[in-house]
């Protein structure tokens, strides 16, 4: 829909798998057609942006329907996109709409070698893959059908309002599952790692039943945790890889809990990854430390920041200053905080803010007005002093 106020022109989708990391292992994607409301448009493609130019300027409010014809390669990297040791881990690997904010327009930065760049609106899915039958696949969502015809099967799923739609491919991957609460947890592994799988599908369940009370209850029927060769672990809508081999034992404590965190924090209450990367980075941190009882050791001494805490991805000068910044002196922002205004206000403020923005897209200014109405002061000189910079104009 167009909500820019005067007649759209054009618009933007960003295509991930083309980031360099990517492209240099033969990954990508090319789009080869494009309609508007069944008409042909035409597109410009530069790196991970595409631009479609509509073919008669839609006005304000008004709906077009948009589809995409796309071949997407898979690069042979151990990443939340690519391909190794037996699994296709497909994070985003399709054309996403791009961000649009009435104040600062299309949202388009430029990916950054560490980091997550992804940014995206929640959306309803419904997909069917067509793959050989000896595969397994999982994805966001829900499986709805499944039909075999010779060697070939089509499984469809149905996801809602998730912020994205990944899935997993894989040759051998054993499972395993366990309800908690309203949700169905699986964990699916190489067979080889084994007892770290029974281990994942522990913290998984007890960190999502944990959550659900703090923050509000899982809205989805499923989690998926995926085994998959890559550094720790990265989320996405009700699907989390996670490296059961070679994450070391008191990161894999602690890695499951922030990945379930982040289905409140990035899944469910959006925000812009690049722009500001604290606002589910710390907060997915602070849970995990709330959930092992604040004694993770992942991150054990305290930091001073020597980039702002508010920074975007671009103004840290590396992958160590960043983490040490964004994840450990952001949680332990939010342990200040609990000292200040007390751990029962805090969680409470929390949990608003997660029911006020549900699937959509949060500020900074809107974390810092919710947790200052719950706590009856304002907040603002608390954060502004713990390095985040607020805008001055608040709607
Ligand atoms: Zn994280």
């Amino acid at each position: 829909m167009n909500a820019e106020g005067k007649p759209m022109r054009s618009l933007y989708f960003r295509l991930w798998t083309n980031e360099s990391t990517f492209t240099q292992k033969g990954g990508g994607t090319k789009i080869s057609h494009v309609t508007v409301n069944g008409k042909s448009a035409s597109f410009t493609v530069h790196e991970t942006k595409l631009k479609v130019d509509l073919p008669s300027p839609l006005p304000d409010g008004r709906m077009a329907d948009i589809s995409l014809r796309f071949d997407t390669r898979i690069p042979q990297i151990a990443a939340p996109f690519g391909y190794q040791s037996g699994t296709s881990s497909l994070g985003v690997w399709y054309p996403v709409l791009a961000v649009y904010d009435k104040n600062t327009g299309w949202s388009l930065p430029p990916t950054t070698s560490f980091g997550e760049p992804y940014f995206s609106e929640t959306a309803n899915y419904d997909v069917t893959l067509h793959l050989p039958k000896k595969l397994v696949s999982i994805a966001a969502g829900t499986e709805t059908r499944r039909t075999t015809s010779g060697k070939e099967q089509a499984v469809t799923y149905r996801a809602g309002r998730v912020r994205d739609f990944a899935v997993a491919i894989s040759d051998d991957l054993a499972h395993e599952s366990r309800r908690a609460g309203n949700a169905m947890v699986n964990v699916y592994y190489r067979r080889d790692y084994a007892n770290r799988a029974d281990k994942a599908l522990d913290l998984a369940s007890k960190s999502l039943k944990y959550y659900s009370k703090i923050y509000g209850q899982y809205p989805y029927h499923e989690l998926d945790i995926v085994d998959a060769p890559l550094v720790a672990g990265t989320e996405f809508s009700t699907l989390t890889f996670i490296n059961l081999d070679s994450t070391p034992d008191y990161l894999f404590d602690s890695v499951v809990p922030h990945e379930v965190a982040h289905q409140w924090w990035w899944v469910q209450v959006g925000s812009n990854q690049f722009k500001n990367p604290w606002l589910d980075e710390s907060l997915a941190t602070y849970s995990e430390w709330l959930f092992s009882g604040d004694s993770a050791t992942r991150f054990p001494t305290p930091v001073k920041p020597s980039v702002p805490l508010g920074s975007p991805v671009s103004a840290f000068p590396d992958d160590n200053t960043y983490q040490q910044v964004v994840y450990l002196y952001g949680a332990q922002t939010y342990r200040a905080l609990s000292e200040k205004i007390g751990k029962k206000t805090l969680l409470k403020g929390l949990k608003n803010y997660a029911s006020k923005y549900r699937y959509r897209i949060s500020t900074p200014e809107d974390l810092i007005r919710t947790l200052s109405k719950t706590a009856g002061k304002n907040l603002r000189p608390f954060f502004e002093a713990h390095g985040v910079r607020l805008q001055k104009n608040h709607h």
